[in-house]
């Protein structure tokens, strides 16, 4: 029947896509993008977030594509550890070359945060590779509470003890039990689309930011595309913005240009 079949393509999808993680890890088909985030108000570089692509025989293929089944089927563990000392490993040198506080962030997923093996990694990586710590942000969505607060809470707090800096991920779409214990809040992209048309939504984002100040965070937005939901986020106070409207993800060589221009 119809819906059976509906089913085969389904699992034949997910199926060809557990395939091409495992190409991937096999042929070490990973690379890395990496998007500037720049302060608003002084337009200086912040630093960049870091974002996993495979070349598949040349093409690109994005996360959207195979994080989900990364996650459910226990890869994305393997790719996180990929990308930790892939990024140390580029930018520890231009990084202590350069001398100035450039933050690198790294997508960290829940279930790779609250593994056991995941500080120890973490520790030995940057060991490994001499990355400056204070140049280390690791994003977290909300979503690593659902597990335990707890053990949520104690690792978060140990990377702080290590020097480490916390960004809650796609911020207003969870829970906002972690903003203590962050400095940087990432303002869903969903809500920026939103900012010019919607005036609630403009009104959202004003209260999100007035929130974030009194807990001593700071605010990015993410997904910015125009010069007016520029102006907006200026006036109502952000401090940051990441988005098509000055950068698309650049290259690990150009954006390492960027990091040395500054020193
Ligand atoms: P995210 O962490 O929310 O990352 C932001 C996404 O928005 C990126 O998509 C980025 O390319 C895109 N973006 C940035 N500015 C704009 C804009 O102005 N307009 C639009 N339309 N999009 C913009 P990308 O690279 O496809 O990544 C998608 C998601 O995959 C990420 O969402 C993140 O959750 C996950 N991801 C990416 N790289 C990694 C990684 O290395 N590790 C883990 N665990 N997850 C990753
Ligand atoms: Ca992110
Ligand atoms: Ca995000």
């Amino acid at each position: 029947t119809e819906y059976r079949e509906g089913m085969m393509n389904k699992l034949l999808v997910s199926h060809e896509k557990e395939q091409l993680i495992r190409d991937a890890i096999e042929n070490d088909s990973f690379f890395m993008m990496f998007q500037p985030q720049y302060n608003l108000h002084t337009r200086e570089l912040r630093g960049f977030e870091s974002l996993i692509r495979i070349n598949r025989y040349g093409r690109v293929v994005y996360p959207g594509e195979f994080m989900s089944i990364a996650e459910k089927n226990g890869m994305i563990l393997n790719i996180d550890r990929w990308v930790i000392k892939n990024v140390m490993e580029s930018f520890s040198e231009v990084l202590r070359r350069c001398g100035s506080e450039i933050l690198i962030s790294i997508n960290i997923s829940a279930a790779h945060l609250l593994d056991k093996c995941f500080l120890p990694d973490l520790r030995q990586a940057l060991e490994e590779t001499s990355f400056p710590p204070r140049c280390l942000e690791v994003e977290v969505t909300e979503s690593v509470c659902l597990a335990s607060v707890e053990h949520a809470v104690v690792v978060l707090n140990q990377l702080r003890d290590m020097g480490i800096s916390l960004a809650i991920d796609d911020f207003g779409t969870g829970y906002a039990s972690l903003n203590y214990l962050a400095k940087l809040l990432k303002i869903d992209k969903s809500f920026i689309d939103g900012i010019v048309s919607d005036e609630g939504a403009d009104e959202f984002v004003r209260a999100i930011i007035s929130m974030g100040h009194t807990m001593k965070m700071e605010i990015i937005a993410e997904g910015v595309e125009d010069d007016e939901q520029l102006s907006i986020l200026t006036e109502i106070g952000c401090d940051y913005v990441q988005g098509y409207v000055w950068n698309r993800p650049v290259t690990e060589e150009m954006s390492k240009t960027m990091v040395l221009k500054l020193a």
